[in-house]
């Protein structure tokens, strides 16, 4: 059998076993060997997200549960679990709507989507197993059959909590039985969007077939001729999003925009746990209500002071973008890892180079007149620049209480890429590529955050900031791989360099390597390696010593003293190796036929670059960029 085959059989094995179903009396034996099958929504996902474990750091816990979903959101997850952890405990702030705020593409949805996936996982598992009236169209908790006067005794003794009554088929049942128990069967619930089972969804369509049915459930009028009434139960439909959420989580998306009755209807479901139907007395359920938002319209409900007894019920957690680059890099792979398959090679930096424009672009000015933008992004990144402390670098966090909310999208620059990778005849695209096609966007109004014209010269601005720090980058990356292309080269000048220097400071000579005689040590030579790293004439003997003793020690201790081993003589061999390797660069891009001698040193250089991650175009094409940024030098 094939592995896939054996795959499918195991999981239906496992689907199987989870069709558990059993009596109310069996029911109540589970629940006395473990009273968690009975916790109420909230607490079910605090549990979920607690038994994936946590991490302490630094700044405070990191919930394992969001590793590799989301990136740069740990401060508002924190808060988000602030908020699961009062309402697991019953604390009022479930009554709340948790609501989150911020751009699109802030991870909003990509919480939810792991909040929802997380939680059909996790009702599969024996720790987050749940249990519903048989044949209940809210399967509804089955303790819910115990009468109310006897509760507090019942939910005492198997140390569990009860809340609500049942739902308006579930009652009917119970009176035509006779209020019989025996009646009613129970089974294991599993939670699944498609199924609609637990996990509901509301996204506002079209305002003209907005109906609050979609929410409660509606009439079935075939089945009214049957029963004879409207207000049989078993003439409803508890199919809306609220009756299909029970027991789990309900998502409204874009929840301000919606009309004001709608609105109202998630509120009292959050507040009371009720659904209103108007056909019934309020139906009961228990669900964690989560509802999203931008910014405009929260801050559009925020200054209507007709909503001032609204603000009151909603728990609000504002999801900014990512501030930290390396943050936003990691989104953009998580991004292009799920996205569809291309053949086109992304270039070492181009992401980077993406994420520095993205993260310039949602900063807002330093009060520190001496901080640039450019420098505000480096701190955020970790970078270690003015001296700035933690402390200095959290206070920069806190100036601006909007910093995050606004600027470019992750989305926008997923389609920057696209329209680079469109725009170019070769399988690859660079750095310079996407700033170019960044560029369009920003001068042709297409990123829909930088509309104005002062927004789009800011962002044109930025790309000249990005293309900067990029030039500087290119000019290490180049000469990083031109030296270790040279690895042999560096060795050479280096054992010349000790040599000369020997001999210069014991007054002996060198022997010439090409005629075998005696001559006087190249002082010139040492200089040029010297001046690279600022040594100066007065200084030259003290640092041609120090260099001698610590290579003579490391003989003496069998340890090799390569190229490398000296951090200041290596820039200065570096830096002089590069010289060499400017003017070959100047040369090989400038001449269209480069000589034979030139062209094996390219090769060597772009080999190097592909085990970075180049491919021939994007080597080729970094090779001529530096060329001509070193022609301007
Ligand atoms: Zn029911
Ligand atoms: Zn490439």
């Amino acid at each position: 059998m094939s592995e896939i085959t054996e795959r499918l059989t195991q999981y239906r094995e496992q689907a199987q076993r989870l069709q558990w179903e059993g009596s109310f009396e069996e029911y109540l034996e589970i629940v006395r060997q473990n009273p968690k099958v009975a916790r109420l929504s909230h607490a079910r996902i605090y549990d979920m997200i607690m038994e994936a474990g946590v991490r302490e750091t630094d700044e405070g816990p990191e919930y394992r549960f969001f590793d590799g979903k989301l990136f740069s959101l740990a401060p508002q997850i924190r808060d988000i679990m602030e908020y699961f952890r009062a309402a697991a405990a019953r604390m009022d702030v479930r009554k709340r709507v948790l609501l989150l705020i911020g751009p699109p593409g802030t991870g909003k949805s990509t919480l939810l989507i792991h909040l929802k996936r997380g939680l059909e996982l996790y009702s599969r598992t024996d720790a987050g197993a749940l249990y519903g009236i048989k044949g209940c169209p809210m399967h509804e908790e089955p303790l819910h059959l115990i009468p109310h006067e006897l509760r507090p005794e019942v939910a005492r003794e198997l140390g569990v909590v009860i809340e609500g009554d049942l739902c308006p088929l579930c009652q009917w049942r119970w009176r035509e039985s006779g209020q019989d128990w025996t009646q009613f069967r129970v089974e294991r619930v599993i939670f699944s969007e498609r199924d609609r089972v637990g996990i509901g969804t509301f996204t506002p369509g079209d305002p003209k077939d907005l109906d609050t049915a979609l929410l409660v459930g509606s009439l079935d009028f075939s089945k009214i001729a049957e029963y004879g009434s409207e207000s049989d139960p078993r003439a409803f439909r508890f199919d809306g999003e609220f009756n299909v959420a029970n027991r789990g989580l309900m998502e409204e998306q874009e929840w301000l925009k919606q009309p004001r009755d709608f609105m109202a209807l998630l509120l009292t479901l959050a507040q009371e746990q009720n659904i209103k139907t108007g056909r019934y007395a309020l139906i009961y359920a228990d669900e964690t209500v989560i509802a999203h938002s931008n910014l405009h319209e929260y801050e559009k409900f925020i200054a209507n002071p007709e909503n001032e007894a609204m603000k009151n019920r909603v728990y609000v957690v504002q999801l900014p973008y990512a501030l930290k680059v390396d943050d936003e890099v990691a989104i953009y792979r998580k991004m292009l890892s799920e996205g569809l398959l291309h053949d086109t090679h992304i270039a070492p930096h181009v992401l980077e180079t993406a994420a520095w424009l993205s993260v310039l672009s949602r900063l807002s000015k330093p009060k520190d007149a001496s901080l640039t933008l450019l420098d505000k992004a480096k701190l955020y990144n970790g970078d270690r620049i003015k001296e700035y402390s933690d402390h200095q670098i959290q206070q920069l966090k806190r100036e601006d209480p909007r910093e995050g909310l606004t600027g470019l999208s992750p989305r926008d620059a997923m389609n920057v890429l696209t329209h680079a990778m469109g725009q170019t005849a070769r399988p690859c695209i660079n750095p310079i590529d996407y700033l170019r096609a960044a560029k369009t966007f920003a001068e042709t109004g297409r990123f829909l955050s930088h509309h104005t014209r002062e927004d789009q010269q800011k962002l044109v601005d930025y790309i000249a900031l990005v293309r900067g720090e990029y030039d500087k980058t290119v000019k290490k990356t180049v000469m990083k791989a031109f030296v270790h292309a040279f690895d042999q080269a560096a060795q050479t000048l280096f054992e010349n360099y000790l040599q000369h220097a020997e001999a210069d400071i014991q007054k002996t000579k060198v022997v010439d390597p090409i005629t075998g005689e005696p001559r006087e040590p190249d002082v010139a030579f040492l200089r040029q390696i010297e001046e690279q790293i600022g040594v100066s004439e007065g200084a030259a003997r003290a640092f041609r010593e120090e260099i001698l003793l610590k290579a003579g020690s490391a003989a003496r201790q069998g340890r090799p003293f390569r190229w490398d081993s000296h951090p200041r003589l290596q820039e200065g061999i570096e830096r002089r190796l590069f010289a060499d390797v400017r003017n070959l660069v100047r040369t090989t891009t400038s001449t269209k036929t480069p000589d034979k001698d030139q062209e094996e040193k390219l090769r060597a250089v772009k080999d190097r670059l592909k085990e970075d991650g180049y491919c021939e175009h994007c080597a080729a094409a970094l090779l001529d960029y530096a060329g001509s940024l070193l022609q301007r030098e």
